[in-house]
């Protein structure tokens, strides 16, 4: 598809906010290849050209390669430490640095930095998560 350069009285597709919603527009005035303002055919404004809007598109990817990041991380640290020392998790212990835990939900952990008083970043198989300590 080759792409056509516009010009001013040319017809195009453009989101307008009075009508909240894409409408046929035409162009208006160009700022170099791309309209710089447009009027709608719908409610005859004149407004700055708005692309038309295209339905989102989930940010879920984003996340689940977030969560793959921190189980790998999890993985390589895990390899190297002994999980027949973990000590169990309780609200009432303190930790060290690179301690490795044990928590009856999130199972093996390990103690990254403290995350605040009385609170330890602990990161588990499932990402990392902010932990009560004494
Ligand atoms: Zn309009």
């Amino acid at each position: 598809m080759s792409e056509t350069i516009l010009a001013p009285g040319d017809p195009i597709q453009a989101r307008c906010t009075k009508c909240k919603e894409n409408t046929a527009s035409t162009v208006v005035s160009m700022a170099d290849d791309v309209p710089e303002k447009v009027q709608c055919s719908v409610c005859s404004r004149k407004h700055k050209y708005r692309p038309p809007s295209v339905p989102k598109k989930p940010a879920a990817k984003r996340v689940s390669s977030h969560i793959e990041t921190e189980r790998k991380q999890w993985n390589s640290l895990l390899a190297n430490v002994d999980s027949s020392k973990a000590i169990d998790y309780s609200m009432t212990s303190s930790y060290k640095l690179k301690a490795l835990i044990n928590h009856p939900v999130f199972g093996l952990g390990l103690v990254q930095r403290a995350a605040g008083p009385q609170k330890v970043e602990i990161l588990f198989e499932t990402g990392k998560k902010i932990m009560r300590c004494k």
